[in-house]
């Protein structure tokens, strides 16, 4: 494989992260190790969701209204564990219907509000993924990545473009990938990612969030192998400028 001939940017010199992830709790399954070392460092991470993850609920909610509080209250707890402030909805419905247009217009605006250097998500070209929020996301992401400075392509939010100053991403960062160019040690954040990821209580019984952590245990040490530290969490991490035509 020839990989891009860009220079790999540094995620750990960034000071604002976008975290763009399709379900509520897939930033922290994937990424809460790196995000913690990021918000110690004293970057700025806020997280934006796609969907209203009302399909992945286990049972016991009389309502959706309910349910989606207690999403929020879950996605509240784990992100204190690592440090995340901010917490944007878009509520697109869960495994359904939905304008992939639309998202990316949404993703378009937080992108020009907040001007992150640095901008992470899933993968959206992760081979066997059957999911098609991830795909549909990861996806929106990357365009609205490329499509920034490029005010002709309106965002979901005409005052946001108006105002929309230029400004440089640095990156981006793709977690659920096969191909990382990046394992991050997240040896020292390990407990604050099992705090974080055993606070999603309306998405998994407490067997499944068993399940979830030893399944993150044996996966962090595995793509650790042959590194210098302990446990890890991959990464595809790209120069903008490498979503376009392999360059
Ligand atoms: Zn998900």
């Amino acid at each position: 494989m020839i990989d891009t001939i860009l220079p790999i940017p540094d995620l750990f010199a960034a000071t604002r992260v976008l975290c763009i992830q399709p379900h509520y709790d897939d930033n922290d399954i994937a990424a809460a190790g790196t995000i913690a070392r990021l918000t110690a460092l004293g970057c700025e991470v806020t997280y934006v969701t796609v969907t209203n993850d009302l399909m992945g609920v286990v049972d016991g909610f009389a309502n959706d209204d309910e349910a989606r509080a207690a999403l929020k209250r879950d996605q509240f707890a784990a992100a204190s564990h690592i440090g995340v402030t901010q917490q944007h909805w878009l509520d697109y419905p869960d495994a359904g219907a939905y304008d992939y247009f639309a998202v990316r217009r949404d993703v378009l605006m937080h992108i020009r509000r907040i001007k992150p250097d640095f901008v992470m998500t899933c993968d959206p070209w992760l081979t066997y993924e059957g999911h098609r929020d991830h795909i549909q996301t990861g996806l929106a992401v990357s365009e609205a990545v490329m499509f920034a400075g490029l005010t002709r392509i309106a965002s979901s939010d005409p005052a946001v473009d108006a105002a929309y100053q230029s400004h440089q991403i640095a990156g981006i960062a793709f977690y659920f990938t096969r191909e990382p160019n990046a394992i991050v040690d997240i040896t020292s954040t390990w407990p604050q990612k099992v705090a974080a990821l055993r606070s999603y209580h309306a998405q998994f019984d407490d067997a499944g969030l068993d399940d979830l952590v030893t399944a993150f245990d044996h996966k962090s040490r595995q793509v650790a192998q042959g590194q210098t530290f302990a446990r890890g969490e991959p990464l595809k991490v790209l120069h903008t400028s490498a979503l376009h035509c392999g360059i």
